[in-house]
């Protein structure tokens, strides 16, 4: 896959899928500004650390990168975050976390960067969703599954809406991922990460969960020109295993 020039924006970009995407971006010739709350541990072109709950830092993410790097053909928005448990057992201060991080600063980044990808000619937007909400349920997430419903449809929209001027827009779902999201929720259950991840690999029909790799290179293929005549699609990436 050939990225050598292009200029893309990731988001979550010290996470752990995030930082095998710049990883994987720029050792295929890709320029890469980085954005997370704090991205000194990580190598980039352009750093461009902020709180995605601050709309004037959402919104003015793509034409900062634009800048930073002399054009944005492709943006990454993978930064989020999971609350657990039932409606009963949600707060207010999870609600708009859950609604800031996954759903809105997407929503403000996508309506920022899509007039200077048309301005351009085109480009590639790969939104987050999950295989818990894409289309289907998950146990006891429920506003974190609501908001990667809502990351999805509003991909499938932008896919459809957005086509005609030469941006592709879609999604990649993962399934479990050995990154900091998973173990530490092990971890604030009282479970060692590494015993429960390995118990956990035990329920995927390839043997194991994914790694940040595994999904950083479907978020390749998706930012790629081999995915040229894909428009909002949903991606599962899941080693076989059906959401339960
Ligand atoms: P992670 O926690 O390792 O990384 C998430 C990154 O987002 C972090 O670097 C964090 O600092 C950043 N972030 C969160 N809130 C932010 C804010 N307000 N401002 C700026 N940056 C912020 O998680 P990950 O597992 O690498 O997740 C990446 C994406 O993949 C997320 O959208 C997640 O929902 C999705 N996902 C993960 C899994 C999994 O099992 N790990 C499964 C399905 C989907």
């Amino acid at each position: 896959m050939e990225f050598q020039g292009k200029c893309a924006l990731v988001t979550g970009a010290t996470g752990g899928i995030g930082a095998a995407i710049v990883q994987r971006l720029r050792a295929a010739g890709a320029k890469v500004a980085v954005a997370d709350r704090d991205t000194r541990t990580i190598e980039a072109e352009a750093h461009l650390p902020g709180d995605l709950l601050e709309p004037d830092y959402a919104n003015a993410l793509p034409q900062a990168a634009q800048l930073a790097l002399g054009g944005l053909d492709i943006v990454i928005n993978n930064a989020g975050v999971i609350t657990r448990g039932p409606v009963t057992e949600t707060s207010d201060a999870d609600w708009h976390l859950s609604i800031g991080v996954n759903v809105e600063a997407p929503f403000r980044i996508c309506r920022a960067a899509i007039p200077i990808m048309a301005r351009a000619g085109g480009g590639a937007i790969v939104n987050t969703s999950s295989c818990w909400g894409s289309k289907n349920p998950g146990p006891n997430h429920a506003i974190y599954c609501m908001t990667k419903a809502a990351i999805a449809s509003l991909t499938q929209c932008m896919g459809m809406d957005h086509a005609h001027q030469g941006i592709r827009i879609n999604a990649v779902c993962p399934n479990e991922v050995n990154t900091p999201m998973l173990r530490s929720g092990f971890a604030k259950r009282g479970f060692d990460p590494d015993t429960a991840v390995a118990e956990l690999g035990k329920s995927v029909p390839l043997g194991r969960i994914a790694e940040p790799e595994d999904i950083a290179d479907v978020v390749m293929f998706l930012a790629s020109d081999a995915a040229r005549y894909m428009c909002g699609a949903l991606v599962e990436v899941n080693g076989g295993k059906p959401v339960s």
